[in-house]
């Protein structure tokens, strides 16, 4: 038996929507108390200036693994995961090979076995993202696959998302949909507006996400089954999506930290750490987002950390989209969106773990007596700047390089185990 012992932290008790003063003890790996008097145990750590929430549950990550171990791996990834207080994470699909076949999903879960997190997969709805060819779920779903998604790129196939919408529950799976009309977009490397004609630069229209997440909704009403909007960035999506609830259609949705926080007006600086897919928008959008995020439109808040390699980033219009997220995720929200006074610690944690937890249907998201103890530990006081050089995973893209963020992640547990931090 190894026990844990968490003295004197304030606990965010999302399901209790508050904050409590507590001494948290773990036994082999499980929440045992949340309020002990036990003042000892095989290890023990002064939680007196530190905030316990549940691990941060990420449902949007790419590992790059297998196939592009060269920006990241499996394991790596989830040292970045477990340095931001992520203790779940959704690996996305877009590998290679591409995680279409059982095999594929096997090898993930295999290699995760021992890693600093835990990794949930999410399986391709067409074989190599085609879009031509239905992936097998049922096979995928007894591989373990809980999430489909074509990220990376629609089903630009209607008929072959929407088989995949209404089979996925049955199969105790989640569609995560990321939401494009790829003829709008072709060619566009930036939001379409001021900036891209500025840097005489193709740009991609907020219609083209916003055909996509339509579409996605329209399915969803139509056949009475969830759906998942991933990477919101538009004031228009966010409507979609708000009315689309109003009307009592299964869907859900997510930001990143990066849509809260920047707008087109970094791309000025052609510096391709920005550029992401969907694209950094206008202040409008940005603002959207946030109302999405306060008014419950927005449920989730995931990272989208997509690793490139330093070189790859080097040339602003050739560089692949995306950017690293999951160290900087926590504290780039926190500063975003609670020091600004726009929502609570306690509704910031529901949407980084409690709610994505519930959308994967996956353990997590709680801290309560017999739960897995899967907690980050936190000082909310500590500013820190962002120092590309110093994070752990592979590669260094994160547009957050160089900012001052508050609250710094200082421990992370996973199944009682600090896999971060304290050493
Ligand atoms: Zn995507
Ligand atoms: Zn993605």
């Amino acid at each position: 038996m190894s026990t844990l012992l968490i003295k004197n932290c304030y606990a965010v008790l999302p399901e209790k929507e508050k904050e409590e003063k507590c001494s948290i003890l773990v036994e082999d790996g499980k929440i045992k108390e949340l309020y002990t008097h036990v003042q000892e145990a095989d290890k023990v750590i002064d939680g007196e200036n530190l905030v316990a929430v549940p691990g941060f549950v990420d449902i949007h990550v790419h590992l790059r693994d297998p196939g592009q171990t060269q920006k990241e791996d499996i394991i790596t990834g989830c040292k970045a995961a477990a340095a931001g207080g992520v203790t779940s994470l959704l690996a996305m699909p877009n590998t290679l090979p591409t995680t279409d076949n059982p095999e594929t999903v096997e090898y993930v879960l295999n290699k995760a076995k021992g890693a600093d997190a835990k990794v949930y997969v999410a399986a391709s709805i067409t074989k190599g993202l085609e879009s031509h060819e239905a992936t097998d779920l049922e096979a995928l779903a007894k591989a373990g696959a809980v999430g489909l998604t074509d990220d990376g790129r629609p089903v630009e196939n209607t008929a072959i998302l929407a088989e995949a919408m209404k089979k996925a529950p049955e199969l105790n799976m989640t569609v995560v949909a990321h939401c494009e009309d790829l003829f709008l977009a072709k060619g566009g490397k930036i939001n379409e507006g001021e900036v891209s004609k500025a840097l005489g630069v193709k740009g991609i229209p907020a219609a083209a996400e916003d055909c996509g997440t339509a579409r996605e909704i329209a399915l969803a009403a139509a056949y009475d089954v969830p759906v998942h909007i991933c990477h919101v960035s538009t004031a228009t999506s966010v409507a979609l999506i708000r009315d689309a609830k109003n009307r009592g259609v299964k869907v859900t949705g997510e930001t990143a930290p990066h849509y809260v926080t920047f707008t087109e007006k970094e791309l000025l600086s052609r510096d391709a750490d920005f550029r992401m897919n969907p694209p950094l928008r206008t202040e409008k959008d940005r603002l959207a987002v946030i109302e999405g995020l306060k008014d419950g439109t927005l449920d989730a808040i995931a990272t989208d950390h997509a690793p490139h390699t330093p070189e790859e980033k080097s040339d602003f219009e050739k560089a692949p989209n995306g950017s690293i997220g999951m160290e900087t995720s926590f504290s780039a929200s926190y500063t975003a969106l609670v020091k600004t006074g726009e929502i609570t610690l306690c509704e910031l944690v529901k949407k980084m773990s409690t709610n994505p937890a519930k959308i994967l249907g996956i353990e997590g998201g709680e801290i309560k007596v017999g739960a897995s103890a899967d907690i980050a530990l936190i000082n909310l006081d500590k500013k820190w700047t962002v120092d590309p050089e110093k994070l752990h995973g592979k590669s260094k893209n994160t547009p957050f390089k160089g900012r001052e963020l508050y609250g710094k992640v200082e421990y992370t547990i996973l199944d009682g185990k600090i896999v971060f931090g304290g050493i």
